[in-house]
């Protein structure tokens, strides 16, 4: 499969258009060894942000507290060094959600869930087991150096 892209496009305060481009990557290449080989995946790539007149940004982060900027907004959130207003930061996370509504992405969160609920049932049932022992992580039925009082 391809990868995707999505884009989003605004203007900065200051007027300099940005676009910004996020990827599903779906395949890519493996240095295996000294051969490269190809392979599906599924998994989100770097957001970047492509500003007229400035270096390319990359990376997003959402912040959990707004930053106020002297000049009167709120910073949400950024890529790279971009700070992204309110609705900025939708236009960007409506490019990802568009991203998350690949098959390819609806069936790698099922099958975490799924590896999820069955790691659950094994750790449940290794902590209800009568040997084991937290301390040293084995089942040692509390023989062991973890365990000894001198
Ligand atoms: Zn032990």
């Amino acid at each position: 499969m391809k990868n995707i892209t999505a884009k989003a496009e605004f203007k900065t305060s200051k007027g300099a258009s940005v676009v910004v481009t996020a990827e599903l990557i779906l395949k890519e290449t493996l240095y295996a060894d000294g051969d490269n080989a190809t392979v599906d995946c599924c998994k989100m790539g770097l957001i970047k942000a492509n500003i007229d007149g400035f270096p390319q940004q990359v990376g997003f982060t959402e912040f959990a507290d707004t930053i106020k900027h002297p000049d009167g907004w709120t910073i949400h959130a950024a890529i790279g060094k971009l700070g992204l207003t309110l609705e900025n930061l939708t236009k960007v996370k409506s490019a990802i959600s568009e991203l998350k509504q690949h098959p390819a992405w609806s069936a790698k969160q099922t099958k975490i869930e799924k590896n999820r609920r069955e790691i659950d049932k094994m750790e449940t049932a290794r902590n209800n087991h009568p040997g084991y022992c937290h301390k040293c992580g084995s089942y040692c039925y509390g023989d062991c150096e973890a365990n000894f009082v001198p």
